[in-house]
């Protein structure tokens, strides 16, 4: 039977980088108490209504985990530990910002449970990450790695971007070199995407930053799928790069169309087709949950069709691919028969791949995934 993943939001930033649309606000230390009690009302909630249902993932992420006081951080996750069955061996995941985080902060949030560390780097270089409104530098990433390597974890991962205004192929080349020599599990590459009505947006309408062109970010797209492979990180999603046996199960739960219940301001759930968010405000997450009533602010049953085409554009997402017989048994339709034309065109332009077991995307189609993706969705 397949576990729950569990994701909880921690919505709170120091300080709001430009590029940045996630739901996180800086200036509201003053809520922390208030939200951690909110939340762990949720999770009290939650699991009671779900009949305490076993758990093999957990992922704190943000905003800023990491800026928590700790002692919150614990009340967060024994509450978790309370109203979910969290298995032996479960992925206990946490995102932390290098400029929020200490070594005795590390000691501590491994003895609560945390056994995965995610730290959002985003660049090596100094003057990118200024750029972006970051906190930190390089040598605060170095040093939080090496700080939780201290603590005891060994599984970490760290999250890099490119396309940055300014930066160049050699200079991610370089950034990717620094990332490798840091020895982490786990490497995680995003292509900077320009959010709406974010500061960053704003400087680039207005002619004050320029993005590198298309033929340098390709460029950075191959150094990145050629380099990180020959530091044995594997790429086993499109942008994500793991050394065997470390990919990250929690995000592999979405990849895999599995359950997921989301806890906390913003946050997303998927149980039996059903999607449901709950209130992005802070303030408002925690009135709604002090009034006894749900944080559910949108529900949606996924129809059939954008079912199927959500199920294989995910799972394309990774380079094992889809499973025919996966899909097969969660529409009880074969795929060919169903799609047969689509994967034709899109074999016909090298995006696609097949054997009797699975399809995947190839070179091609990773670099090209949104051509894919679209061409499964209904009419
Ligand atoms: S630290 Fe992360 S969540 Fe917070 S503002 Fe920056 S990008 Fe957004």
């Amino acid at each position: 039977m397949t576990k729950l993943g569990l994701y909880v939001h921690i919505p709170f930033c120091r300080q709001k980088c430009l590029y940045c649309d996630f739901s996180s606000y800086p200036g509201t230390e003053h809520l922390f108490s208030a939200y951690t009690t909110a939340l762990c009302q949720q999770i009290a909630d939650q699991g009671g209504k779900l009949c305490k249902p076993e758990v093999d993932t957990i992922y704190l992420g943000g905003g800023t985990p990491s800026i928590l006081p700790v002692h919150l951080l614990e009340q967060i996750l024994k509450s978790l530990f309370a109203s979910f069955a969290v298995t032996a061996g479960a992925e206990i995941s946490m995102e932390a910002n290098p400029g929020t985080i200490s070594r005795e902060q590390l000691c501590l949030l491994k003895q609560a449970g945390i056994n995965r560390l995610s730290f959002g780097v985003q660049s090596f270089d100094d003057e990118l990450t200024a750029r972006l409104g970051r906190i930190h530098k390089a040598s605060d990433s170095i040093a939080a790695v090496e700080h939780a390597y201290d603590a005891g974890f060994t599984n970490i991962s760290i999250d890099l971007m490119y396309g940055l205004p300014g930066q160049t192929a050699d200079g991610f080349l370089n950034e990717l070199k620094l990332a490798a020599a840091l020895h982490t599990s786990h490497v995680s590459v995003y292509g900077l995407k320009l959010e709406e009505d974010t500061p960053l947006a704003a400087l680039y309408e207005q002619g004050k930053i320029t993005l590198p062109d298309d033929e340098t970010e390709e460029a950075m797209y191959d150094v990145m799928t050629e380099f990180l492979p020959s530091q044995g990180l594997q790429r086993y999603e499109i942008s994500n790069f793991a050394r065997n046996g470390m990919e990250c199960r929690h995000n592999l739960k979405y990849w895999h169309y599995q359950p997921y219940l989301g806890l906390g301001a913003a946050a997303h759930s998927f149980i039996n087709r059903q999607r449901t968010s709950n209130a992005a405000g802070i303030q408002e997450f925690i009135d709604v949950i002090a009034a006894g009533l749900s944080p559910v602010v949108m529900s949606e049953t996924v129809g059939r069709g954008d079912a199927m085409a959500e199920f294989i554009f995910l799972a394309l997402r990774t380079t094992r691919g889809m499973e025919l017989a996966a899909f097969a048994k969660q529409f009880s339709v074969d795929f060919f028969h169903h799609f047969g034309r689509n994967f034709e065109k899109l074999h016909r332009q090298q995006l696609v791949q097949a054997d009797d077991k699975q399809i995947w995307l190839t070179e091609r189609g990773m670099k090209f995934g949104n051509v894919v993706f679209s061409s499964f969705l209904p009419d």
